[in-house]
């Protein structure tokens, strides 16, 4: 027998296998410290990429990009009102590993390991922490959406699905589009971020076969868009994948107009499609990341009519309890009666328009010179 030729580990494996999960590796900090970091660390798994670590330039916390991936004693220090599942995912799941809550489409966790933890996930209370599900378990799930003909949009998420590999992925979406009224199907990836690698050309060539297919991805911060993420989103577009983004809302990371802006114009470089901005959840262990929803706004006021129209996104407020994504925005109507709105650009200056349709004589009040 010839020996065994170990295939040689591919970079975003590599990646994978050189991840750092042990606190100790952060460092200057003392033996106490370390300790507490360690106790956050259980309750709330800690793993990163050695590509996504080296995106940090000051060791400490005031660096965006490491207070997103390194676990901070403030985690255990919450409001007491916080919540592990606050938007009662576990509450509308009729299967395991499936949220049902719009009718028309459904959330489908197909994995709970990420590349990268991020502190302050909405699903810190179950991601890292749970095996991946049996193959039996996504069967019952692909039966559930088969008894269910209103649903059309199949959304996999996680935990982050671009973990598993080509072949479980093409096995589930494969699946999932054998089933008549499943007219779409897409996918939320925090992984070109964090390990941009995972975007191979085999990976694209698959997913392409599964038309349409459409990827959300998760970008925070511009330093975060560099040429190995700017590659890994472009390699997708150019296989026909449209990429968006879904970026939160967070203290020191991105909370002034300015990095936002910075952030939403790296993605259009990128060819990514900016998609939603999320109000962090209230979820237990993550409260330190929370800003004020007027700084969201402000944010929004910013962006809309100030920059490319397609790149500002909707700024979401997850409505606790389970009540789904809500869209809210500045105010632009200054005033509305049933004969004219009152409404302001991005400047501040006021114009007002007809506000009934077509009708010669409102038009004609309007418009006096229509009638000369
Ligand atoms: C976000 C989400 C969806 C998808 O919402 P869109 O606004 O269509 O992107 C579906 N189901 C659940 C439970 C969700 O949280
Ligand atoms: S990649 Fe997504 S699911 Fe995983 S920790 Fe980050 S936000 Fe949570």
């Amino acid at each position: 027998m010839p020996p065994k030729v170990r295939r040689p580990r591919a970079e975003w494996q590599e990646q994978l296998a050189q991840g750092v999960r042990d606190v100790r590796a952060i460092p200057g900090l003392t033996e106490e410290q370390y300790e507490r970091l360690e106790a956050v660390a259980k309750e709330y798994p800690f793993f990163t990429t050695p590509y996504y670590l080296s995106l940090i330039e000051e060791m400490d916390a005031s660096d965006p990009m490491y207070i997103q991936q390194m676990p901070d004693a403030v985690e255990f220090e919450d409001s007491s009102f916080l919540e592990d599942d606050p938007l009662d995912e576990e509450d509308d799941m009729p299967v395991r590993h499936l949220t049902h809550r719009y009718p028309d489409r459904v959330l489908f966790v197909v994995t709970h390991t990420c590349a990268m933890y991020c502190r302050f996930c909405t699903r810190k209370r179950k991601v890292g922490k749970n095996p991946v599900p049996p193959p039996h378990e996504l069967e019952a799930v692909f039966e559930y959406i088969r008894e269910h003909p209103e649903i059309r949009d199949v959304l996999l998420s996680g935990g982050d699905p671009l973990t598993l590999t080509d072949n479980a992925l093409e096995w589930i979406i494969s699946n999932l589009y054998e089933i008549p009224h499943v007219e779409l199907i897409r996918m939320g990836t925090k992984i070109p971020c964090v390990n941009p690698a995972r975007i191979t050309n085999e990976l694209c060539e698959m997913l392409a076969r599964y038309q349409p297919f459409y990827l959300n991805t998760h970008f925070n911060h511009p330093r975060e868009l560099t040429p190995e993420a700017r590659e890994a989103c472009g390699r997708l577009v150019d296989h026909g994948i449209p990429v968006g983004c879904q970026t939160v809302l967070l203290r020191g990371v991105n909370d002034d107009p300015e990095t936002m802006k910075q952030l939403m114009h790296e993605l259009l470089k990128a060819r990514v499609k900016p998609y939603y901005i999320y109000q962090a959840d209230l979820v237990k262990g993550t409260d330190h990341f929370r800003t004020s929803v007027q700084k969201g706004l402000e944010i929004m006021e910013a962006l809309q009519g100030h920059t490319t129209g397609f790149g500002v996104p909707q700024y979401i407020i997850d409505a606790p309890g389970g009540g789904g994504k809500i869209p809210v925005s500045p105010s632009r109507i200054v005033d509305l009666t049933d004969e004219k709105i009152v409404v302001r650009n991005y400047e501040g200056n006021e114009y007002e328009y007809p506000a009934a349709g077509y009708d010669a004589e409102t038009v004609q009040d309007y418009f006096p010179a229509f009638n000369e």
